[in-house]
């Protein structure tokens, strides 16, 4: 219920950002090669997500909104997990903290919205739309002015969405990535990555140049190596590409972005011999393995993750990157 969903919301939901990655990572679910995010006021009072994914049907829309009901686990099978949603709770948690529109149109159905404020939900519509899914949140925590008052100023929390749409574009560079900033009535591109081409390490390359620049990518060693069931691949740059901190580090595990510090360790690591302390590696870095040998499922927000073999990924990480840098002079 409406109560239930508010307190869950606190869990996965922490600000506009938190909410504009679970968005994202829906349309990545539904195999959307265009995402389009527009925020207003730090995305305060305006979020809208944007995909050409496979959309939903009318009937579906009531279900994408009840706490738990999800298309992508049977509840059985927790710990193999490979889509980034699995526990059915951004869509009714969002629906519990603001105002939420649901616009969508299935292949082959008639589109459809479904609203929901402060966690009541009316009934379904009739919509316009010739396909994939438009998700708009307005007055995200308005039902929960506690947490209202926990958030930062517009400036910081946009900053705070660009950096998701940053990380998640990185992790898909496949997918073109949109971010307009819609405050005062403007309609300012924020960022804008459109799909790469190629194999994976030619997107990653392009992608890398989108997100981090041009002097970064042309100076980045490739990665690729793997150890025990683990697959390392992914750019790490070399030590005089460098920043003094640590926004510049991507980490993914099976393609989820994570801010683990098992893994951030290992990163530090590798670099330890040749950069000074001050100094911080920038990389962008896949781990890739067997869903069974990771749990994603630690933290409600999802970024941290804990490895059944946790030696065997850290000595993955400096031993592959310490090669590496070892074979271009460092
Ligand atoms: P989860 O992602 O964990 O399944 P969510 O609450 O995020 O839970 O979404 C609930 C359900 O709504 C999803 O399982 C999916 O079926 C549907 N859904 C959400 N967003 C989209 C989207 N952009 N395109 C198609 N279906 C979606
Ligand atoms: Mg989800």
């Amino acid at each position: 219920d409406a109560a239930i969903n508010r307190i869950a919301a606190g869990e996965v939901l922490e600000r506009p950002a938190s909410a504009v990655k679970e968005l994202i990572e829906n349309s990545v679910d539904a195999g959307a090669t265009r995402i389009e995010v527009v925020i207003a006021d730090g995305g305060k009072t305006l979020i809208r997500v944007t995909d050409n994914g496979c959309g939903m049907t009318g009937a579906d829309l009531p279900l994408a909104l009840s706490r738990h009901a999800t298309s992508k686990i049977d509840g059985s099978d927790l710990l193999n997990i490979r889509s980034f949603g699995f526990r059915g709770e951004a869509l009714p948690s969002l629906g519990a903290t603001g105002r939420l529109t649901i616009t969508s149109r299935a292949k082959g159905a008639d589109a459809a919205m479904i609203a929901v404020a402060g966690g009541k939900t009316e009934g379904v519509k009739p919509a316009a739309l010739s396909a994939g899914t438009v998700i708009e949140l307005r007055d995200l925590f308005y039902a929960t002015p506690a947490r209202l008052k926990f958030l930062r100023t517009d400036r910081a929390e946009a900053q705070a969405v660009t950096d998701v749409v940053k990380r998640l574009a990185m992790a898909e560079p496949f997918i073109t990535f949109i971010l307009r900033d819609a405050s005062n009535g403007d309609n300012r591109t924020v960022f804008r990555a459109d799909a790469e081409t190629g194999d994976l390490f030619d997107a990653l390359h392009g992608r890398l140049q989108v997100v981090l620049g041009k002097d970064f990518a042309e100076n980045a060693l490739r990665i690729d190596t793997q150890r025990d069931g683990f697959h390392l691949t992914g750019y790490a740059a070399l030590p005089t590409y460098s920043r003094g901190a640590a926004v510049a580090q991507f980490l993914f595990v099976n393609g989820r972005p994570v801010r683990d510090k098992m893994l951030l360790g290992a990163l530090r690591a590798a670099y330890m011999d040749v950069l000074s302390r001050d100094r911080h590696p920038v990389a962008a870095l896949f781990v890739d393995c067997d869903p069974t040998l990771v749990d994603v499922n630690v933290h409600p927000a999802k970024s941290e993750v804990r490895f059944r073999d946790p030696g065997t990924v850290r000595g993955l990480i400096v031993s592959g990157l310490r090669h590496a840098l070892a074979d271009a002079g460092h």
